[in-house]
């Protein structure tokens, strides 16, 4: 399959952007895949109420297909006819953070084929705030089922660059749409529990969605290297975002963690290994691997999350097969940061104590 990749400026989608936009509705009423950019990743779409355009997603990103995909709409209008009814948290979460971020699970309508939803009676639903999103989704008939656009359990990408590597020759149209604004997946909230439940963290925090409705639990094992309870989103159980290279996070006082990297990089044969440290501005000079790649300011976790997968990609395009990374503050994004850092890891972990 020849995969046409075009290119849509978000802040200027003309004539010509609308007519790629309208070429890739036809593609996805005609059954066939698109990769298109959001605020938080870019998603592999098809059609979300067409059973085989769901089974050819499973097939292009390889993922098992007890892994549901989110479905993606653009309009308010729309909710109604792919859930059983609205909660009435639907109304206030999607009041103040719709579109954007928030992934909400609600019962799903018969029209939802199991297809999408992997074998579950429930559906995933978010309203994407990427403008060129929310056309193409207009363009497609209004329901757009998308994972993230990259080979399963590679890392999520941020750029059409990722996607072309990944999908290029398994999709019909990419539309690159420059880098995304967020870099991490958006935060699942479960509505069908009472209180709801975060299945995935995300951008959006727990604080944030605390202010809207009253309790909000967190799925206990988001974060719990050691949990033996399955988790609650079927995605969340996959070996995900991994480089190559074996990638341990270390934890730990600042000094103490540059000197336990570097030691660790001295212990290996001169020229066996080549070595790489996610570090931040301010410890980046300090380390002595072959490949030092900077996530941001400490303090700046919009920053690290919007660079975190690019980061784990470079690794795999340089050959770096063994990586450290320093461990980042586990409170708001910081959370989704670590959550995604941990299963990248493989939840391989050195605690060198506060
Ligand atoms: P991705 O599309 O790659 O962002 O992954 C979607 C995530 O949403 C996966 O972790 C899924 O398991 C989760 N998910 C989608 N639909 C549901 C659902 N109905 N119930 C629970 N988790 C879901
Ligand atoms: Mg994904």
């Amino acid at each position: 399959m020849d995969t046409k990749v075009v290119s849509i400026e978000e802040d200027q989608i003309d004539d010509k952007a609308k007519e790629y936009l309208k070429e890739a509705g036809e593609i996805i009423k005609k059954g066939g895949l698109v990769a298109f950019p959001t605020e938080t990743v870019y998603g592999l779409g098809g059609d979300a109420l067409n059973p085989e355009s769901s089974k050819k997603i499973y097939a292009a990103k390889g993922r098992p297909s007890d892994n549901p995909l989110i479905v993606h709409i653009a309009d308010m209008e729309h909710l109604g006819k792919i859930v059983k009814s609205i909660p009435a948290e639907a109304y206030k979460l999607a009041e103040k953070y719709w579109p954007g971020p928030l992934t909400m699970i609600m019962d799903k309508a018969d029209c939802v084929p199991y297809e999408t939803t992997g074998g579950l009676d429930t559906v995933a639903v978010r309203m994407p705030s990427n403008r060129i999103a929310a056309e193409f989704i207009r363009q497609s008939g209004g329901y757009i089922a998308a994972p993230s656009a990259n080979i399963s359990g590679r890392p999520s990408p941020t750029e059409a660059k990722y996607c072309i590597e990944d999908l290029d020759g398994k999709v019909q149209m990419i539309i690159d749409g420059g880098k995304v604004g967020i870099g991490l997946e958006s935060t699942i909230i479960d509505l069908t529990v009472s209180p709801p439940m975060i299945l995935r963290p995300g951008y959006i925090t727990r604080e944030n969605l605390q202010a809207i409705v009253e309790e909000v639990r967190v799925d206990k094992t988001i974060l719990d290297s050691n949990s033996k309870e399955a988790p609650k989103a079927p995605g969340m159980k996959y070996r995900h975002y991994a480089p190559k290279g074996n990638l341990k996070i270390v934890e730990g006082k600042q000094e103490e963690v540059i000197s336990y990297i570097n030691e660790k990089i001295t212990e290996l044969e001169p020229g066996s290994e080549k070595t790489g440290v996610i570090a931040t501005t301010e410890s980046a000079s300090f380390y002595k691997a072959d490949v030092v790649k900077i996530a941001g300011n400490r303090d700046d976790e919009d920053e690290i999350a919007r660079n975190l997968f690019s980061i784990l990609r470079e690794f795999d395009d340089e050959n770096v097969s063994v990586i450290y990374s320093e461990a980042f503050n586990d409170t708001g994004v910081g959370q989704a940061i670590m959550n995604r850092l941990l299963k990248a890891a493989g939840h391989q972990v050195i605690d060198l104590g506060r």
